[in-house]
């Protein structure tokens, strides 16, 4: 890990529309401190280049809006502060419309990457860049001493720490007044707590109010600050502004100045507007207004948010990406509402359908391609929704059935889905009997012993939730006072979904050590991300006799969980007599088919009984699990001696099968069934052995085997070498159970 320690300056020109006159450098100095592993020589490794599979993320933003102390100068909470009388959008377009508007066209410009200018006739890719924002607060701040944007060393920490929310888990955007003197700028941190300051945007929307609002370049500037918060340095210019022959942005794909003009002969650090001239940077972090960013780009920023920003990473339902990618799941339950939280980044003249899928197997975000939405419907108004009233207002929620919604937005010519989930959740933790046993791993921040005796990590899952009583079978954290923020975790051998948890602390006695604010959290292999959050969960109130129940709202597969207790009910320690990670069991990944490759996937065997059609391979994957009088079965061609036969399944998209469920012919032909296989899993280039079985005997039930080492991967298959007896094999059912991949 090599720490790097510098002293740049951050900068950011902006030149609205309708501003007049010469751009007139200033410096400020910022120091920065970061670190930048594993990189070498500042430069990020390609295994942060996002492709088609990566996960967008998502990073929290509050906007800020500095008004005088008489409430002018900006954006209000009623109206646009420009007082433009003569048009009555002016009391439309709020300071929370604005933040609407900007976040919107930001995501746009984000998802809108563009091939870059330099060198001419490059082929650098042109990547998704797999990053979006999502709007949590706006604020509106009155003080003449802070709103007006200065020169002076240190205004913009000022500003962050007076009025800063949600530091180090939001970037806070701070829209400021225009200096007299100068033309627009911006400033932004690329360590510690992130911030922008922003200048002269409410200027530049007043003066545009006929031309766009000057959402366009606000935008483009707010992606080239956030660009800074996300890592990124100037690709031409220095970090105070003007452009440099060899600057070095610590990106191998983007083209100094010195290097762009060898070839061209033009001068390609160009300006405000420069990047419509081929020969000119077209560049989000330069000055030009462009935004392209290269593949390297790309991977400092995902770099950046999965080694030292994932604290700012959030899932809302209110937002969305415009590119129509899935953005967001949360849990329902039956009968619950969905409530938006009024404040959806999309523009008041949209439509929204609302559609609803349900299914009795798990699905992740991207659902399963076969299965059919039901009626969309159009939605009015956000608020409340009772999907009941959709579908005609048929539908009926059951238990044990996972149901998503779609909710999709006209914006952009695009579509937006929303999903949710619901359905019945059983505990994956094993009953523990030790830290270790029966698998997995228990640890905790801390252990109270007492007498002998340890209030170790496994006893939060031990299978106990008998309360009170003078039954001691809980994790309870050392004494410290005052209370400091303790842990408690579980590892599971492999990664696996939790919908949702359910802690029981210690009731009826020592309340007062039950947890009040924490945090949920899956371990991403860097960091702890944040899965869910309590606060104020109080004894007598919230904690009563029984324990509590709480969704995560976006199911991921991650192998390690902890809950993280910030605060308990008065106590030195924290005690959790039981904790749950909930979530669907594994399921059978295969549709049920109907033919070899409908409804989705593709069944193959090595060979099918006399090529009579009746025992195709998909007969094994028809659902029909029924152990006699039916021959809907896949059945091999008759070999004597039997050698080898197998059957396979090709999903439509990577699935983590852990597991396999295999029931042969068991009623009367017996010696049909197998007796030694591989199961095994297609890598791309070579089948690899996910699991052995040898002389396996059969009662009259088909039997479940489980995956030492399993894998993401879409297509398996069971190799059978051996039967008992016959010159065939013949399987009735099998099942690939496992979980989706997102
Ligand atoms: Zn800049």
């Amino acid at each position: 890990m090599k720490k790097i320690f510098s002293t740049i300056f951050v900068l950011f020109f902006l030149i609205l529309p309708g501003f007049a006159g010469e751009e007139t450098p200033f410096v400020f100095e910022d120091f920065i401190e970061g670190d930048m592993p594993p990189v070498v020589d500042g430069r990020i490794v390609d295994s942060y280049l996002p492709d088609q599979t990566s996960q967008t993320k998502y990073i929290r933003i509050n906007f800020h809006f500095m008004l005088d102390d008489t409430g002018n100068g900006n954006f209000t909470e009623t109206d646009n502060g420009c007082y433009l009388p003569s048009d009555p959008l002016s009391v439309q377009h709020t300071g929370y419309w604005y933040s609407r508007k900007v976040i919107n066209m930001a995501n746009y410009r984000l998802y809108d990457n563009k091939q870059m200018n330099l060198l001419p006739g490059n082929n650098t890719p042109v990547l998704n860049t797999r990053y979006r924002y999502v709007l949590k607060g706006v604020y509106f701040h009155r003080n003449s001493q802070l709103c007006q944007f200065t020169l002076s060393s240190g205004y913009g920490s000022t500003l962050n720490n007076t009025y800063g929310e949600d530091l180090g888990e939001a970037i806070n955007i701070f829209f400021t007044q225009k200096l007299p003197t100068s033309n627009a700028a911006g400033f932004a941190v690329m360590s510690g707590n992130r911030y922008v300051v922003m200048h002269a945007a409410w200027e530049g929307y007043c003066t545009n109010f006929t031309n766009g609002y000057g959402l366009w370049v606000v935008a483009g500037a707010l992606n080239h600050e956030i660009g800074h918060n996300l890592s990124l340095y100037h690709t031409m210019r220095l970090n105070y502004g003007p452009c440099s022959w060899s600057w070095d942005d610590y990106c191998d794909d983007t083209p100094t100045r010195q290097e762009a003009y060898d070839i061209t002969l033009v001068d390609p650090c160009c300006g405000w507007n420069g990047g419509n001239n081929p020969n000119c940077s077209n560049n989000l972090m330069d000055y030009s207004g462009s935004h392209a960013l290269t593949p390297d780009q790309i991977a400092r920023v995902h770099y950046c948010l999965v080694n030292s920003m994932c604290n700012y990473w959030t899932y809302s339902y209110s937002d969305f990406d415009i590119n129509g990618n899935m953005t967001s799941t949360i849990v329902i339950k039956p009968g619950e509402d969905i409530i938006l939280d009024g404040s959806p980044a999309v523009t008041e003249d949209d439509k929204y359908f609302v559609s609803v899928q349900k299914s009795d197997k798990w699905f992740n975000r991207y659902g399963t391609e076969h299965m059919r939405w039901l009626t969309a419907q159009e939605v009015t108004q956000i608020g409340a929704f009772d999907i009941r009233n959709f579908c005609d207002g048929e539908l009926t929620l059951e238990e044990g059935c996972y149901y998503r919604v779609k909710l999709a937005v006209e914006s952009w010519h695009e579509k937006t889905l929303l999903i949710y989930i619901s359905g019945a959740l059983e505990d994956r933790v094993p009953v523990m009997t030790s830290n270790a046993l029966p698998y997995g791993v228990a640890e905790a921040s801390s252990v109270y012993s007492a007498g002998g005796y340890d209030y170790n990590a496994w006893k939060a899952f031990d299978g106990e939730d008998q309360s009170g009583g003078g039954n001691w079978t809980m994790w309870i954290s050392q004494y410290q006072s005052p209370y400091q923020s303790q842990w408690v975790s579980y590892e599971f051998e492999v990664p696996t979904y939790a919908a949702g948890y359910y802690i029981l602390p210690e009731l009826g006695y020592c309340e007062d050590r039950a947890p009040k604010n924490w945090r949920l959290e899956g371990f991403n292999g860097n960091c702890w991300m944040n899965l869910d959050e309590q606060e104020n969960i109080l004894i007598n109130q919230d904690w009563t006799s029984a324990g509590l129940d709480f969704p995560i709202d976006v199911p991921r597969l991650y192998q390690k969980y902890r809950l993280k207790v910030k605060e308990v009910n008065g106590s030195e320690v924290v005690s959790v007599r039981r904790l749950k990670l909930k979530g669907p069991s594994p399921a059978d990944m295969v549709p049920i088919m109907e033919s070899n490759n409908l409804p989705t996937g593709v069944a193959q065997a090595s060979s099918i009984y006399l090529s009579n059609t009746a025992y195709d391979a998909w007969k094994a994957f028809d659902g029909d699990d029924e152990s006699s009088s039916s021959w809907t079965m896949w059945i091999s061609n008759p070999a004597f001696p039997f050698v080898s036969e197998w059957l396979s399944f090709q999903l439509p998209s990577d699935c983590y099968v852990t597991g396999y469920f295999i029931l042969p012919q068991l009623d009367g032909l017996s010696d049909r069934a197998p007796k030694t296989w591989n199961f095994e899993a297609w890598n791309g280039s070579t089948w690899v052995v996910l699991d052995q079985q040898t002389n396996i005997t059969w009662g009259t039930a088909g039997k479940t085997f489980q995956l030492q080492d399993p894998g993401s991967y879409d297509k398996y298959r069971l190799v059978v070498t051996q039967v008992h007896g016959s010159d065939v094999v013949s399987i009735r059912q099998l099942k690939l159970l496992g979980n989706p991949v997102d």
